[in-house]
């Protein structure tokens, strides 16, 4: 989890929850800051400086993201009051994601927590568009309140779109809480879901390509990538879910080969083809020093290494170093396994009991023994009995917010 935070600046933390932005929502906040400033202000109030413009431009930026972090902190706040917890908010382009702990273990938390969102930004939304009349904005200063508008625009705008019924959108969870209460089963809810997800993404490209021939380039290509990135989003958490169910709660030492067989990092790499790769078959060996781990050599790492120089070459000079990334303890779940395999580029990691190698997993095994349950109806939708619980997972509530609209001038 922590390679993919990497690229997050840590602002502040409310009521507990961090608040982060990755470097991504950059782009996103001066392309709002843009359009507001040399687009939509300039086009509806004429005759201003353009200080004044940019001032009532990141004004209104800055209270735009604003409503994105109060409707994930909405949706925190409701998450740890039912014992979801949600621990960081990250603004990234797309707009906010609130990370949840886990999976809600009950429909009704789950209905509860998506609920609160859209319904944050109604009333944001509603309390925006009466400012100006309460503060007699009207009359004395036009741009500022119709800055005030545009904010009670995007907020009902973003309260809409998310309310829209496709996961991982808060429409979609409400819909898999829904279906999750009737029939009782999380993993088909899910599915459901997330096939209205991917329905509603390739409605939303269609849409975009509509504008898009409409003259609308940037508005249109905007909401295609938010519908790629909600496809794809909807696509992996299913197959997530379906995954950790699937390898419940196996652990790296069930699976794991014990004693497996080892190269010695003195040994030339011409040797270790000879006698380990091309004599077992196995595309990948730990490497010991004196009996110690100190890395990994895979059939690529030989690859690249040039035939002539093989001969003088040792083991230790082309292995991949032992890292924390490639170890992992037996202890550890199979989806943790996978997951780690993932980020560290690698189809195989060390199983380290303290300084000790105490096996070796791979990709391979966790595939065929996902195969296995598989078979023996794991995935089968009659076969799982009666509900399981929601098996403990990273989660996000992803809240996009509608594309930039108001550069109806800047697109010309
Ligand atoms: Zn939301």
């Amino acid at each position: 989890m922590d390679a993919k935070r990497r690229q997050e600046i840590d602002l502040f933390k409310v009521a507990g929850v961090q608040i982060a932005i990755d470097y991504s929502w950059i782009v996103i906040f001066l392309l709002v800051l843009w359009s507001l400033s040399a687009g939509y202000f300039p086009e509806v109030h004429p005759g201003y400086p353009s200080s004044e413009y940019w001032l009532v431009g990141v004004f209104g930026t800055l209270l735009f993201f604003a409503s994105i972090v109060i409707h994930e902190l909405s949706h925190a706040m409701v998450g740890n009051a039912l014992g979801q917890p949600v621990k960081r908010i990250s603004l990234f382009i797309f707009g906010g994601m609130a990370h949840l702990g886990h999976e809600p273990t009950n429909a009704n938390a789950e209905l509860k927590i998506a609920a609160v969102g859209p319904l944050t930004s109604f009333v944001l939304g509603g309390i925006f568009f009466s400012i100006p009349a309460l503060l007699g904005l009207r009359r004395a200063y036009p741009m500022w309140s119709s800055v005030f508008d545009y904010l009670g625009f995007i907020n009902i705008a973003l309260g809409l779109f998310n309310l829209l019924p496709g996961f991982p959108l808060d429409g979609g969870r409400i819909l898999r809480a829904a279906l999750w209460a009737r029939t009782g089963d999380f993993r088909r809810a899910t599915a459901r879901a997330a096939d209205w997800g991917r329905g509603i993404a390739w409605g939303l490209i269609f849409l975009g390509a509509l504008e898009i021939f409409g003259g609308a380039l940037v508005g249109g290509l905007w909401l295609i990538f938010i519908a790629l990135f909600l496809r794809g989003a909807a696509s992996s958490s299913y197959q997530g879910i379906i995954m950790e169910q699937v390898l419940g709660g196996a652990q790296v030492r069930d699976l794991m080969v014990r004693e497996p067989e080892v190269i010695e990092a003195g040994t030339t790499v011409a040797a270790a083809v000879e006698e380990h790769f091309t004599r077992h078959g196995f595309t990948g060996f730990p490497v010991v020093d004196n009996g110690r781990p100190v890395g990994m050599i895979s059939i690529g790492l030989i690859r690249d290494c040039p035939p002539a120089e093989r001969a003088s070459k040792r083991v230790a000079e082309v292995m991949r170093p032992l890292d924390p990334a490639l170890a992992i303890a037996p202890g550890a779940t199979l989806a943790q396994a996978l997951r780690q395999m993932a980020e560290a580029e690698t189809g195989r990691l060390l199983v380290m009991d303290q300084d000790r190698l105490a096996g070796l997993i791979t990709r391979g095994a966790i595939a065929h023994f996902i195969m296995v349950r598989n078979e023996l109806g794991f995935a089968g939708d009659d076969a799982a009995g009666p509900a399981r619980a929601a098996p403990p997972r990273p989660a996000e509530t992803p809240t996009s917010p509608p594309p930039p609209t108001p550069p109806a001038a800047a697109a010309s």
